[in-house]
């Protein structure tokens, strides 16, 4: 099994093997590979500069890779990119892509008509999706009086529009406050669990990997140094992320093989 991937692997919503990309002289990823299955959380942490928006924006296809394969949904993003992007729900930090004197409803009505919707056709998945995100009670009221929790479960609404197999979700909390953030993060991981979605979650908050994340990736200096299950809490993860980071530059001198979860490298 060492060195190969599983077979369900290559099926995976999140499939990208040995990818690597430079700008100029700096060597971003240098080889990095991410499964990610049905249903499953992905928690992708790292020190800054460690990769994490790099390997993000390749998987959004925003980033061509230089080397490495990678699939989002099935859909090849260098071969089948608008593909790709209709499987894909983007959530960001601090969304401040909404029109702020609208209502949460026109806003989601206004994106389902980007992704080809007609108003009646839109009408029952925007119910659906504020329902799912609990602000069916605040529908009707303009964005600008949401608090920035119901911003960001908006955000992840808007996200659920297209139906998306793979939701990539860049730090959704940070703004957000400590009650916000325990609701995002369980409204993820049902998201995950209910829907099947694979959610890969680059974040600095080690209790929100540790809370929701069914594997946790730590990449440090372009490289996934190490691939963790969920039987860590957040200390745990501190610990390890302190120490892969303080070796990452030897990390990228050494040979690393697919490990049997997928990733790179092999568990320690
Ligand atoms: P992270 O998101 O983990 O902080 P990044 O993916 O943003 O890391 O950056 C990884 C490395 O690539 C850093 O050294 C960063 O300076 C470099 N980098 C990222 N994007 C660019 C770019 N557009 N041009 C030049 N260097 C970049």
């Amino acid at each position: 099994m060492e060195g190969l991937a599983r077979a369900s692997d290559t099926d995976a919503p999140v499939y990208a093997r040995g990818v690597h990309k430079s700008f100029g002289a700096t060597a971003a990823l240098r080889g990095v590979d991410v499964t990610v299955h049905r249903g499953e959380v992905v928690a992708l942490l790292g020190p800054n500069g460690a990769g994490k928006s790099t390997l993000m924006r390749i998987l959004a296809t925003a980033v061509v890779a230089d080397a490495g394969v990678v699939r989002v949904g099935g859909a090849d993003v260098v071969a089948e990119p608008r593909t790709a992007r209709a499987r894909l729900g983007i959530v960001l930090a601090d969304e401040r892509c909404f029109y702020w004197r609208l209502s949460g409803r026109a806003n989601l009505e206004f994106f389902a008509s980007l992704h080809g919707m007609r108003r009646k056709q839109a009408r029952p998945v925007v119910d659906e999706v504020l329902e799912a995100v609990g602000l069916a009670p605040a529908a009707d009221r303009r964005v600008d009086r949401y608090s920035t929790g119901m911003r960001a479960r908006l955000g992840l609404a808007r996200a659920l529009l297209g139906e998306p197999s793979v939701l990539l979700l860049d730090e959704p909390t940070r703004s957000v406050d400590p009650i916000g953030s325990i609701e995002l993060r369980e409204l993820v991981a049902r998201t995950a669990h209910e829907r099947g979605v694979a959610v890969l979650l680059a974040s600095h908050d080690l209790h929100e990997a540790a809370a929701i994340a069914d594997t946790t990736l730590v990449l440090a200096g372009g490289e996934i140094a190490r691939v963790l299950d969920s039987g860590y809490d957040a200390a745990a993860l501190e610990a390890v992320l302190v120490a892969a980071t303080s070796r990452s530059g030897a990390a990228t001198r050494t040979q690393r093989s697919t490990g049997p979860t997928g990733h790179s490298p092999a568990r320690p």
